[in-house]
């Protein structure tokens, strides 16, 4: 018989109860013991949903308080000295790890927080010494919660992250430079301890992940896969049978390091199908194929059918003994359950599947392909009548749109002149003065703010109150950036909810849930919206509150836009329609919004591309050519509408573009700002290296920290960034927006910052 099995589930609960009750914890309103049980009622809850489900292989382990990796680092002894010293109790020294820990005369700083993968969660970094000693704890989190599901009746598969991923994910301490994985001959005896205990406790199958394999390794990495597997193999029935699990991204440029004698052998079908039959190649004799079929990282219902090919298609090679059906990958990057969302469009609603949903899919596949397709014959009818829906439906199909993205021409993706053309005449209207200061878009967002956009909401208020509220808090911020003496403005952005969020709403082609949260890191959660169909904009989104901001205001006003690339990468994308073809018409809608700007007298616009870096591809080579090159036309094509006096800025939120320095060149953006204050200003010497002739506003402090910079400081920076920036292309500006910080310290910070740009105005 054909199995089915999910990789993990999400955490937080049906309404985000593992978030309120850690935040709960840490604001001393709970207890540690109240916590602890309200997780387990949580892992109960989560591991009946998939048993009802009809799941035959339901995972445990999945489960985290703060973070997976980070439970790992605890269990194999492997927190650095400066969370252990101090006597705290193991939990709180694991959320001291993921969060920093500031109370009682302790004062340690949390391990650095990475994204996993290309994905929007974020994982703790195992940050490891010179003679990192490793230590099974004594009652390790997988046993204890191997023997909790037991004990409920529910027999599941422990989930690990393996020892090659464990530490090719970390990095060495600061002050220390082992290469992690030269730890691989300490950590292996822990690994191995590990897995005899969850033996002894009954598991016989263990899912071990390492999804590194699907990176560009280096080949001292690469080689230490096979002869670790073969370590423990040795150990044979001592320990679970390993499933070997690699996701989010295909394994055939690593398949020579594939382990053959492992249990499984579990790879990502639905990112790329197309690996398929070299795995089934290179599988050892008897193992096992995991054929990840549900689609792990996204909320679309899956086509049955087409999955059932997919598994057909292993089982005709392996025969059914060998072949698992499975998600793609652990679907903690989905929302837990459609049933919660009362206000979607039915229509949408039925092209969805979150958690819940998904594990009856993967056992309705499994049952299908066991069986025969009579099995599950309601079942399959229902699931392609859906799917034909949503293909054939107006909501997804948009002909004008079509139409308009076959009548791209050449031009548009280019502005009217060259950058000197541009920035002469650009020079002549704007008449900034040398070092120009600016902000990058937002001032705080203040309790009153939350408070009127949620009576507007509620309709509490009318449209027209709102409005009046919010030309209100646009005056304010003009008067305090007129007494600031700042040269180029902005409205503050106290009508966004949410930088994409703002627009998805503005935009047809975007559907929105209102408990559909996926968890970033930690407590944190995000409730992204969805694209369903083509998108176009109905209406100017921004032009209203931009105009009049303009309109009250002595100096150059800046127009505010969250660009393509960043509107895409922080919704759920569409899975029918490839995703540059989605930029494409972001790109459009936003174009149109440009110019409208530039109409009403907006003569400064900045696109916002903070998630350009996040969506290139794991791999180097063709696919992340290929990425960049649509990523930055869809850029250039939202901004190339105007004329050559009006000025293009765009705003990133790192400063790291050694790796494609040549496509943020190709934004052809007039200005740059970028974050820049917590990281080496030799960043900025690639600027130099490649030439770059543009304007550039690197950040010249960190605005995360309600810590204020002094001048002297402020000049320090911008004397570093002399070093690398001709003063004639640098803008004074702060590494982001300000919506998170409050008046008094951004006050102080800004007259800082442009007293420090005044006083290398008259220098130079
Ligand atoms: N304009 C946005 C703001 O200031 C930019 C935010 C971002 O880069 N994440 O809030
Ligand atoms: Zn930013």
């Amino acid at each position: 018989m054909v199995q089915s099995s999910i990789l993990g589930f999400p955490r937080m609960g049906v309404n985000r109860d593992l978030k309120k009750a850690t935040e709960a914890y840490w604001a001393g309103k709970l207890s540690q013991a109240e916590l602890l049980s309200e997780a387990k009622r949580l892992r109960l809850e989560h591991w009946n949903i998939q048993k009802k489900a009809g799941v035959d292989v339901i995972p445990s382990n999945d489960f985290a308080l703060y973070d997976q990796v980070l439970h790992q680092i605890q269990d194999f002894g492997a927190a650095p000295p400066r969370y252990t010293q101090h006597g705290l109790d193991p939990i709180d020294e694991y959320f001291a790890m993921g969060r920093g820990h500031q109370k009682d005369g302790i004062d340690v700083p949390s391990l650095e927080m990475v994204k996993w993968f290309d994905s929007n969660y974020h994982y703790v970094k195992p940050t490891l010494q010179d003679n990192q000693v490793f230590k099974l704890n004594s009652n390790p989190k997988a046993v204890v919660e191997f023997l909790e599901a037991k004990e409920a009746g529910i027999t599941t598969r422990p989930v690990l992250v393996g020892p090659v991923s464990f530490l090719h994910l970390g990095k060495a301490d600061r002050g220390q430079t082992v290469d992690p994985i030269d730890l691989l001959e300490k950590l292996l005896p822990v690994y191995e301890e590990y897995l005899v205990k969850l033996k002894a406790a009954g598991a016989e199958t263990v899912q071990i992940d390492e999804p590194t394999l699907v990176y560009d390794l280096p080949a001292k990495t690469k080689a230490v896969f096979k002869p670790t597997y073969e370590k423990l193999a040795a150990l044979g029935d001592k320990i679970p049978k390993i499933v070997f699990a690699t996701y989010f991204g295909d394994i055939v440029h690593n398949i020579d390091a594939l382990p053959t004698n492992v249990y499984a052998v579990h790879v990502d079908l639905v990112r790329n199908p197309e690996q398929l039959d070299t795995v089934i190649g290179a599988l050892g004799e008897k193992t096992v194929l995991s054929a990840g079929v549900v689609d792990g990282r996204n909320i679309w219902k899956t086509n049955l059918k087409r999955a059932i090919e997919t598994v057909e298609t292993a089982v005709q090679k392996l025969g059914k003994e060998r072949v698992i059906v499975a998600t793609s990958s652990s679907l903690l990057h989905t929302p837990h359950t459609l049933a919660s969302e009362k206000k979607l469009d039915p229509e949408i609603a039925d092209w969805f599947s979150f958690a819940s949903e998904k594990a009856v899919e993967v056992a309705v596949i499994a049952k299908a392909v066991t069986e025969g397709p009579s099995a599950v014959r309601a079942e399959l009818e229902a699931n392609a009548k859906s799917i034909q829906a949503r293909a054939s439906s107006k909501r997804t199909n948009d002909p004008k749109v079509k139409d308009r993205q076959s009548k791209i021409t050449e031009e548009m993706y280019n502005r009217k002149s060259d950058f000197p053309i541009r920035i002469a005449q650009q020079q002549k209207s704007l008449g900034l003065p040398l070092f120009p200061t600016t902000t990058i878009g937002s001032f705080p967002q203040t309790k009153e703010i939350r408070v009127q956009r949620n009576k507007f909401t509620k309709g509490e208020i009318t449209a027209e109150q709102y409005e009046k509220f919010i030309e209100k808090e646009i005056q304010d911020v003009v008067k305090i950036q007129e007494e600031l003496d700042l040269d180029v403005y902005v409205h503050g952005e106290p009508e966004r909810n949410d930088m994409v969020q703002y627009f998805g709403e503005r935009l047809d082609g975007y559907a929105f849930t209102t408990h559909a949260w996926v968890q970033s890191y930690g407590s944190r959660c995000v409730r992204p919206p969805i694209v369903v169909g083509d998108i176009s904009r109905p209406a100017p989104m921004t032009v209203k509150e931009s105009k009049y901001a303009v309109s009250i205001s002595k100096k150059p006003m800046k127009g505010m836009l969250t660009g393509p690339i960043t509107c895409l990468r922080w919704s759920f994308p569409r899975d029918d329609v490839h995703q540059s073809v989605q930029a494409e018409q972001l790109a459009l809608a936003l174009r149109d919004e440009v110019v409208d700007l530039e109409s009403a007298g907006v003569f400064v616009i900045q696109v916002d591309e903070p998630a350009l870096r996040e969506g290139l591809p794991l791999r180097a080579g063709k696919e992340r050519e290929a990425y960049l090159d649509w990523a930055v036309k869809s850029f250039r094509l939202s901004v190339s509408g105007v004329k050559d006096s009006t000025q293009i800025h765009s705003h990133f939120c790192y400063s790291e573009f050694q790796d494609f320095f040549h496509a943020i060149a190709a934004l052809d953006a007039d200005v740059l700002s970028i974050e820049n204050s917590k990281s080496d200003a030799k960043l900025l010497k690639v600027f130099v290296d490649e030439a770059y002739p543009r304007h550039i506003g690197p950040g010249v402090y960190d605005i995360h920290s309600p810590r204020v910079p002094s001048e002297q400081e402020i000049k320090d920076r911008i004397e570093e960034m002399l070093a690398y920036l001709k003063p004639e292309q640098l803008w004074i500006d702060p590494d982001c927006g300000l919506k998170t910080r409050q008046w008094a310290e951004t006050k102080a910070a800004l007259t800082n910052m442009v007293n420090a740009a005044k006083f290398y105005r008259q220098k130079y």
